[in-house]
């Protein structure tokens, strides 16, 4: 399973990609739209996690949560490394 770049939709971490700097205006890779990352949560695009009642396994939702928690640490490295770099 390859990681996928939120920045560039690159088969990449995010954190090894070439865009560095900090972007004003980010393109969301889910609805195209400027102004946010694919990894917000805000975003209508997002994929939500939905409960099912049709007997899907609890493995499926539990991989999804852990999943998104990592998305989210993601997130708050990149935030970290940018803060602390400056210019
Ligand atoms: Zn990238
Ligand atoms: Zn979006």
């Amino acid at each position: 399973m390859h990681p996928r770049c939120i920045k560039c939709n690159g088969e990449h971490a995010m954190r090894d990609c070439s865009i560095t700097e900090k972007t004003e205006e980010p393109k969301c890779l889910n609805c195209g739209k400027k102004g946010h990352l694919a990894a917000w949560k805000g975003c209508k695009a997002l994929p939500v996690i939905k409960k099912t009642s049709d007997g899907q396994s609890r493995k499926s939702y539990a991989q999804a949560a852990a999943e998104q928690k990592n998305k989210e640490e993601q997130t708050d490295r990149k935030d970290a490394s940018l803060s602390g770099r400056g210019t």
